[in-house]
């Protein structure tokens, strides 16, 4: 890896060098033949004497170096426990990337100084590595066929991801224009931003939520600049996915503790949700014909049940310092529903026990978005102590479309009357059991969406931060009276 990556960047000759350095081999050799260390460990302890040793250099030069050596403990670590590396990090140059595809873990690893967009032959638009780059603000385009064959490294090109297209080897007009675009777009965004203070309410005074969907602390972190006071999903996997292990009980405790201080309102963390295109650098899991309809989300924490009770001790033990919520994903039957309260319930006795404080009013609530858990809404709203309507597994199930393949990308539509039928059943028997249904699906932040879903009685929209301002917008500019005889033409009889 080293000696490629050296070809373009005198860094990793650097690093190459150090790697081929006998004293790093020897530091390891011994800890492992004197002290009796497997080689990871040795490799671990070698790299934190090392990285000390380094930071309490006299020199700034040298200090710097402890990055260094981080970095190539890291991928030798990678190494011998046969993970990738972030294949992204030579990159130190603004640049577009254009892949076959991109996985989740992929997309977290991006280096944002650099990179502009990322352009893929394959995907749909609410596969997850759309989602984070919409999160993240970053412009996609994905399902671009024979994008690959067009283009060779150093092509100048201009990608506009709202219109669906890209230019290779744009003409001089093109640069221009979309320039003066971009521009624009700048300015619209932050004249948005300057307004975003001002709360989702309609001109006739009907105020709705408008929370964050986030996949980390870092990300909550930007949340009080756009004046988002909540979070409506908060994707737990990535903490799953950036790690090299599953993460501890620790780990995972101060990981929804930094997020639960920053908000003052709701702060929804759906438990687990790995399978189907997310899958884990250290777990390997077994083939599956048809990943989207297999072992997946609360089937996985359900089946292990002590990952599971890690993550829900962990999340209790955080909601005593913000407004946590925990959801769960992927439910079907009412007995998953129960089994997973339950799990809950003996989390807290465990906590209770131990003396350990928790919010004993926690709200445990869940995603609908299986046709079961519509069809038997009623039955969950009972059980339930919110919902929030996933639209991205919904609209796949609902209409036998896998969401990230680009050959049926044309028949994925959210708009598809049996989905928004879908949406009114599961707002209404929310409703009548009074609980709150939101909606956590790219559908919440569709702009042409926001007037039928806040005329049907939707109580909370959740999206990427980076479409929060525009959806505020179109709420304040709608009537609900309005708004609620628009839903009723779509009313299926
Ligand atoms: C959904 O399915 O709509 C959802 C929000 O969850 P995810 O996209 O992570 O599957
Ligand atoms: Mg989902």
């Amino acid at each position: 890896q080293l000696e490629l990556l050296a070809e373009d960047n005198d860094i990793f000759g650097v690093h190459l060098e150090i790697v081929k350095d006998t004293v790093l081999t020897e530091s390891v050799h011994n800890r492992i033949l004197e002290q009796g260390m497997n080689v990871q460990q040795a490799l671990n302890e070698t790299a934190r004497e090392w990285i000390s040793m380094f930071k309490s250099m006299e020199d700034e030069y040298m200090r710097d170096r402890a990055a260094d050596i981080k970095d190539i403990c890291g991928r030798l670590m990678c190494s011998l426990k046969r993970i990738n590396y972030n294949p992204f990090e030579g990159i130190c140059e603004p640049v577009i990337i254009v892949a076959e595809d991109l996985t989740p873990s992929d997309t977290a690893n991006l280096n944002l100084k650099y990179v502009l967009g990322f352009i893929t032959q394959e995907g749909g638009i609410t596969s997850h590595v759309s989602i984070i780059a919409k999160n993240i603000g970053l412009p996609s385009l994905v399902g671009a066929a024979g994008i690959l064959e067009s283009v060779v490294p150093e092509d100048l090109i201009v990608m506009d991801a709202k219109e669906g297209r890209i230019f290779i080897h744009p003409e001089r007009s093109v640069i221009m224009k979309y320039t003066e675009k971009k521009r624009k777009l700048d300015r619209i965004k932050r004249e948005l931003a300057d307004k975003s203070m001002l709360p989702a309410v309609t001109s006739d005074g009907h105020k709705v939520s408008v929370y964050a969907n986030i996949g980390s602390a870092e990300e909550a972190e930007a949340l009080a600049t756009f004046h988002v006071k909540g979070v409506g999903l908060l994707r737990s996997e990535f903490l799953y996915m950036e790690n090299t292990h599953f993460p501890t009980e620790e780990e995972q405790f101060e990981a929804y503790k930094a997020v639960a201080y920053q908000l003052e309102e709701e702060i929804t963390i759906r438990t687990l949700d790995i399978g189907g295109d997310k899958t884990l650098p250290y777990f390997e899991f077994e083939h599956e014909e048809n990943p989207y309809l297999g072992w997946r989300a609360i089937r996985i924490s359900l089946e292990k049940k002590d990952m599971f009770k890690t993550q829900l001790r962990a999340l209790l033990r955080a909601s005593i310092f913000g407004p946590i919520r925990i959801m769960f994903p992927m439910i079907i039957a009412i007995e998953e529903l129960r089994e997973a309260k339950e799990i809950v319930e003996e989390c807290k006795n465990e906590l209770r026990v131990g003396n350990i404080p928790f919010n004993e009013e926690i709200q445990v609530g869940m995603m609908v978005e299986t046709p079961a858990s519509v069809i038997c809404a009623n039955e969950f709203a009972k059980e339930a102590d919110f919902f929030s309507i996933g639209t991205n597994d919904l609209t796949q199930y609902i209409l036998a479309v896998d969401r990230g393949n680009k050959k049926v990308s044309s028949y994925y539509n959210s708009f598809h009357p049996a989905v928004i039928e879908s949406i009114r059943r599961v707002i209404e028997a929310g409703h009548a059991n009074e609980i709150k249904v939101g909606m956590c699906g790219e559908f919440a932040s569709d702009e042409w969406a926001v007037k039928l879903l806040l005329g049907m009685g939707l109580d909370e929209f959740s999206m990427s931060v980076a479409s929060i301002p525009f959806i505020k917008e179109r709420i304040r500019n709608c009537s609900y009276q309005d708004a609620k005889m628009y839903a009723d033409t779509y009313k299926k009889e």
